[in-house]
């Protein structure tokens, strides 16, 4: 079976002499490539490139106004602009879309007449902006839906995007109605964001590849699943589908239907759980325990030399604090869990001089309740507000699936609240905001309706905007990981900070 090798890389304005180096070695070891994409920038230093070697390259720039369907060959470089069809001599399919916004919407007409004229199967698609289904899965602002509508028409078998360029993402494969091609997604960084910045893959030119076994990790197709009502229901189960901290990760079909309910045997946060991480717990009390978090958003910052950012997580396994238990368990848990609240944010403001505040979703349709905490520094916590506004204001506009919310501001005692928290039903988000280790807390909540879809990570959007390190965004990603020795350390740091403040003593 014929096969082509590709290198897809991304790099900024002014950085090609940088990595030409790096890529000539690539070019000698995964490669040779038959081809060397690049996706660029509008203004790219064509004198640089006329010194390159490597061959065949392409440049795919973002857009370029004045040259529509452009290609134009400079030595051994071809550029690609605004959108069209290329095929290399040995067959491969090489499509591309690269205006943005609202260039995208006002020629959409012309864009869907062009792409649907394009014979089938296609190697590759490369659009600068993402589609809205999967950036919609993945809990992104990015996305246009005419890539979307592009993506639907091609199928490819791999579609490249550059439109976030801080981070890199493999999304999990996904199968397409009545045809055998498997479509993967890749967002590629950008050289310089300590991502992952240039993939090299080997196509196989006859679509007969998929004759071979389905991938593992093959999940229901995003572009698909939107159309009927029942994978609408399946797709709520992204709610409740919790990998240790609520990742938005998709859940492959198998697992829809497996883990409609997650067992304590294999939930990340029960005790019975085999594999339970217990090595990263700092405390455990009677009916709760506190534990630093997986990927954490914070950094060590002045005197406190950890991350901070922990979690509160009742030892039974249960969704929500009021779960329908007696009102003796409820009472005893929401009592130790605000021990808990405040012995964190009292170590955190009278020995490292931070704030804190703390965030959990309320919902039915979780797995295993869990209250995230994090110290924030005493300058930036006027802020919260602003920050909350912005991101409320993200969600409601832009994802325009997402239950849309609206923050209410209590104070512990209100009735309201009393109600709220005592009601079985109530669905909420919640942050707590604990200027200082005496004040009483500023509650914040917004309600959804359990069927609602939520984004699982605006809580952490709300304060990874807020400490400024939108980098740090997911828990998941490349920067925020940490070894299992660095969790380890983080416990001790942590423990010999908090010693004092432990509730269990
Ligand atoms: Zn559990």
């Amino acid at each position: 079976m014929e096969k082509s090798k590709v290198l897809i890389t991304s790099i900024p304005v002014g950085s090609y002499k940088d990595v030409e180096e790096k890529l000539k070695k690539l070019n000698k070891k995964p490669g040779p490539f038959d081809a060397i994409l690049v996706l660029g920038e509008k203004d790219l230093d064509v004198q640089d490139i006329d010194t390159i070697e490597l061959s065949p390259l392409y440049f795919f720039a973002s857009n370029d106004k004045t040259d529509l369907n452009s290609k134009e060959s400079s030595g051994d470089v071809t550029f690609l602009n605004n959108y069209g069809m290329y095929q290399l001599s040995n067959g491969l399919k090489i499509t591309y879309l690269m205006l943005t916004g609202k260039e995208l919407i006002e020629q959409k007409a012309s864009i869907v007449k062009y792409f649907s004229t394009i014979d089938k199967p296609v190697d590759i698609f490369i659009s600068f902006e993402w589609s809205v289904a999967i950036a919609k899965n993945k809990g992104r602002i990015l996305g246009n839906e005419v890539v979307d509508d592009v993506v639907k028409l091609l199928q490819p078998k791999y579609h490249f995007s550059n439109g976030d360029k801080s981070s890199y993402l493999e999304y999990n494969p996904f199968k397409w109605d009545n045809t055998d091609v498997i479509t993967r997604f890749l967002n590629i960084a950008e050289y310089k964001s300590k991502e992952k910045w240039a993939y090299a893959v080997n196509i196989d030119l006859n679509l007969s590849q998929f004759d071979q076994e389905i991938p593992e990790n093959l999940i229901q197709n995003p572009f698909t699943a939107e159309n009927t009502k029942e994978n609408k229901g399946e797709n709520s189960n992204v709610v409740e589908y919790s990998k240790r901290f609520n990742d938005d990760e998709l859940i492959t079909e198998r697992k829809i239907k497996k883990q409609k309910t997650v067992l304590p045997t294999n939930c990340h946060f029960c005790f019975t759980n085999p594999n339970v991480e217990d090595h990263m717990f700092i405390s455990i009390g009677n009916h709760s325990y506190l534990t630093i978090a997986k990927g954490p958003l914070s950094v060590p910052k002045g005197e406190m030399d950890f991350s901070g950012h922990c979690l509160i997580v009742p030892i039974e396994h249960i969704p929500k604090l009021n779960n329908g238990q007696d009102s003796d368990t409820i009472k005893n848990l929401n009592e130790e869990i605000t021990r808990y609240e405040k012995s964190v944010a009292d170590m955190n403001y009278t020995k490292y001089d931070m704030s804190t505040v703390t965030f959990e979703i309320h919902s039915s349709k979780s797995v295993h309740y869990h209250e995230q905490i994090l110290p924030v520094p005493k300058y930036l916590i006027m802020k919260f507000q602003t920050a909350l506004d912005r991101q409320v204001y993200l969600n409601n506009e832009k994802f325009q699936n997402n239950a849309k919310l609206s923050f209410q501001e209590y104070k512990q005692t209100d009735n309201e609240y009393l109600e709220i928290i005592d009601n079985v039903e109530s669905n909420f988000f919640r942050f707590k905001i604990y200027e200082t280790n005496e004040a009483e807390p500023r509650i914040f909540i917004a309600m959804f309706k359990s069927e609602e879809r939520i984004d699982l990570q605006f809580g952490r959007r709300v304060l990874s905007f807020l400490l400024k390190l939108p980098k740090r965004m997911k828990w998941d990603s490349l920067i925020c990981q940490q070894t299992k020795d660095q969790e380890i350390q983080e416990v001790k740091k942590f423990q010999k900070g908090y010693k004092s403040f432990d509730i269990v003593n």
